[in-house]
């Protein structure tokens, strides 16, 4: 199963302003991202890339604007109801229990029946590749199969949309260049959206249909990955 990006209408941030007190460290950001769409949103560290998936994601209340998922206001919408999944560079697993239990976290939030939950999590473990980990500590695990655990983790309660915050940054780059290509893969098979947050731009072109290109808070261009990359001048600005 795979499906391409289709126009229809996924998530749309208008003019979305978040503070903190005198920092102004989201300003006035827009951006249409289409539903199965892969973005990866670029820029240098301390530029509101976070701090915008945060908004996303309801933890960040904002100053102004507005955020829709399909055409639906998420303004007052809980958390936990947005459906959104979360995946951090330092991916908050639980170090003492082992992968499966990791893995099947959110799907105990939402009280699914064990024989759900131990479907879903065997199946997942074979799409991130890990299939015969699922009894191992996590705390024994390599880095990059703890990010496959995360990954895992982050899609068991079938999210309509995936914020990866610079998933890869804490490993060696011939790791990372393997896993982003792993990554794109699994998202297409899944024809999820997704917003891959990154500073890298070889990461960027790698895993994604579609750049956002973020500096000092605010996003500057938005297109296809080829035609930013036809004319990359922002975009080299971006990411240095
Ligand atoms: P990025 O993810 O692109 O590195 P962030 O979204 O983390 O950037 O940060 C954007 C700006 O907001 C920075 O100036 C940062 O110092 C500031 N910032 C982020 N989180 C907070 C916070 N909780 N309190 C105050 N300032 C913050
Ligand atoms: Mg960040």
């Amino acid at each position: 199963m795979s499906s391409e990006p289709s126009a229809e209408i996924g998530l749309s941030v208008r003019d979305v302003t978040v503070r903190y007190g005198p920092v102004v460290a989201v300003d006035r950001a827009s951006m249409e991202v289409p539903r199965g769409a892969i973005v990866a949103l670029l820029g240098p560290s301390g530029c509101g890339k976070s701090t915008l998936l945060r908004a996303i994601a309801g933890l960040e209340p904002l100053s102004s604007g507005s955020i829709s998922w399909q055409g639906r206001d998420l303004s007052g919408v809980p958390v936990h109801e947005r459906h959104i999944g979360l995946m951090f560079q330092d991916h908050a697993l639980f170090p003492h229990r082992n992968v499966a239990d990791n893995v099947a976290f959110g799907l105990r939030m939402e009280g699914r029946p064990r024989p759900e939950r131990e479907r879903r999590v065997r199946q997942l473990l074979e799409m991130v590749g890990i299939g015969e980990l699922g009894a191992r500590t996590v705390g024994t695990l390599s880095g990059g199969q703890a990010q496959r655990v995360a990954l895992a983790r982050a899609l068991a309660p079938e999210p309509s949309l995936l914020l990866l915050d610079e998933p890869l940054g804490s490993l060696d780059r011939a790791l990372r260049d393997r896993l982003v290509h792993e990554i794109r893969s699994t998202l297409r098979e899944l024809g999820i959206t997704a917003i891959h947050v990154t500073h890298d731009q070889d990461e960027a072109v790698t895993v994604a249909d579609r750049l956002v290109l973020m500096s000092e808070g605010a996003i500057h261009r938005v297109g296809p990955v080829d035609e930013l990359l036809e004319n990359p001048g922002d975009a080299r600005t971006a990411a240095a």
